[in-house]
């Protein structure tokens, strides 16, 4: 008796130990996912769920601490991604198309940029001797990726072949380069996602797609010199890979596209398979969690803002839903009173959701009076452009196609972001610090508290 009662007690005892250790934080960002991209994913997913959508609750929107989100980039009312994501990553605004250096420094400029870093929170967690991880289903060398690691004036300096050769002598090193290259802690332990060719001399014939090659004039095979840098490093590039690759406290580096990964729509189709948003997170996550330490986890869905921009909502509403699979993943894996979750955009885009459709009628459908017919999503600008007289025509075109393009009221070959507010939905330690209205950069102090369990320093 006395002795079952001494193991109930060691078991408790055991538990409240546990109970105190922090487990991580993993931030979420759909890129380019507004708040009207929220709305209308939530209803597809009810949709496709077979409901009629609209009281559909998506995983992230049972959390309890939402705030608004103003995106604007210093010197831009509407932003992009590079200064929105360094905003987070680093707790100060930045300019368009900076990656985590300093408001002062110009665009394209390298000399500056060599002089104003700012530190991000994935390098704070490595230097502390935390775990870390990036995962986005764009290249890892994207903007959004790349501010957790880089430091550059220019986003677009994925490989040194689209550096000017004036600041490669000044000394400034390419994205590829800088995540290979990371000297603090250890470097980041788990990156899956697209971008292989800027990893890959342009001499290299890509192993997915023998007609494409790598990218870089340096000679440099990046990928070799990553795994070979360290023992136990494991590098992949299909889903049979990955597949035969257990979750475990070895570092990996998995990328399994020449460029960005697939849409989630077009995933079955892929050549040498590719894994989803939510089995790359479950990975992640299990492998961060073996390794023992607190970890930062950063998921892009980097390809909601591509459909955009294509004026596809049908794609970038799948990979909202892709998306939402990822965070319920993390949601069920994680102990609430032990970490972090926050679900948030980078910035949003001109989607709309308009008519008076009545409840679930397809949201990839048509609203409008009689014969007068018309997609219930559009956008303010884009491809899917057309002249007025061309309206009846809508009449027999399937706007729940795939590859249809949405409406937009002005002619753009590329549709853009848009400026209004974006929404967070944060779950766990810190989480009360994503509350009204707040600037981009502020959400940085809840991650902070997260990973660190006091105020940000
Ligand atoms: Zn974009």
């Amino acid at each position: 008796m006395k002795r079952a009662f001494a193991i109930v007690f060691s078991a408790l005892a055991a538990l409240q130990v546990s109970a105190a250790e922090p487990q991580g934080v993993v931030l979420f960002l759909g890129d380019g996912m507004g708040i009207s991209t929220v709305t209308a994913g939530r209803i597809l997913a009810g949709q496709l769920a077979g409901s009629t959508g609209e009281e559909h609750e998506l995983s992230f929107e049972q959390f309890e601490h939402v705030a608004l989100v103003k995106t604007y980039n210093l010197d831009r009312q509407v932003p992009d991604s590079a200064g929105t994501m360094t905003a987070i990553v680093t707790g100060r605004k930045a300019n368009f198309g900076a990656i985590s250096v300093a408001g002062s420094t110009p665009r394209g400029s390298c000399i500056e940029a060599l002089q104003s870093p700012l530190p991000t929170l994935l390098e704070r967690a490595e230097a502390e001797g935390f775990s870390t991880g990036v995962v986005s289903t764009a290249r890892i060398t994207h903007a959004t990726p790349a501010a957790t690691y880089a430091h550059v004036s220019e986003r677009d300096w994925e490989s040194d072949a689209d550096m000017p050769e004036a600041v490669r002598l000044e000394g400034c090193r390419d994205i590829a380069r800088q995540l290979v290259e990371f000297d603090v802690g250890d470097g980041p332990d788990v990156i899956l996602g697209g971008g292989r060719r800027n990893f890959l001399p342009v001499e290299r014939h890509d192993p997915e797609y023998p007609g494409k090659t790598g990218k870089r004039n340096d000679g440099r095979d990046l990928a070799k010199e990553w795994w070979e840098a360290a023992d136990g490093r494991q590098y992949i590039w299909n889903q049979a890979q990955f597949n035969a690759l257990q979750p475990g406290p070895n570092q990996v580096l998995g990328l399994f596209e020449p460029s960005h990964m697939q849409y989630e729509a077009d995933r079955e189709r892929d050549a040498g398979g590719e894994p989803s948003l939510a089995d790359m997170t479950r990975f992640a996550l299990h492998s961060l969690l073996a390794r023992g330490q607190p970890f930062f986890l950063v998921v892009e869905a980097g390809r909601i803002d591509h459909g955009h921009h294509a004026g596809n909502a049908y794609r970038a509403l799948h990979d909202v839903i892709a998306l939402d699979a990822a965070v319920a993943i993390a949601r069920d894996i994680l102990d609430a009173e032990r970490s972090l979750i926050v679900v948030t955009a980078d910035h949003s885009h001109t989607l709309t959701i308009a008519g008076y459709p009545e409840r679930g009628n397809s949201i990839l459908g048509k609203t409008g009076l009689g014969d007068f017919q018309y997609p219930t999503l559009g956008y303010a600008n884009g491809p899917g452009y057309r002249q007025t007289e061309t309206f009846e025509t809508l009449k027999d075109v399937d706007t729940e196609d795939e590859g249809f393009k949405q409406l937009a009221a002005v002619p753009m070959p590329s549709e853009t972001h848009a400026g209004e507010d974006v929404a967070a939905y944060a779950r766990g330690v810190g989480a009360h610090l994503v509350r009204g209205v707040m600037e981009q950069n502020e959400l940085y102090d809840a991650l902070y508290m997260g990973l660190f369990g006091a105020p940000r320093r």
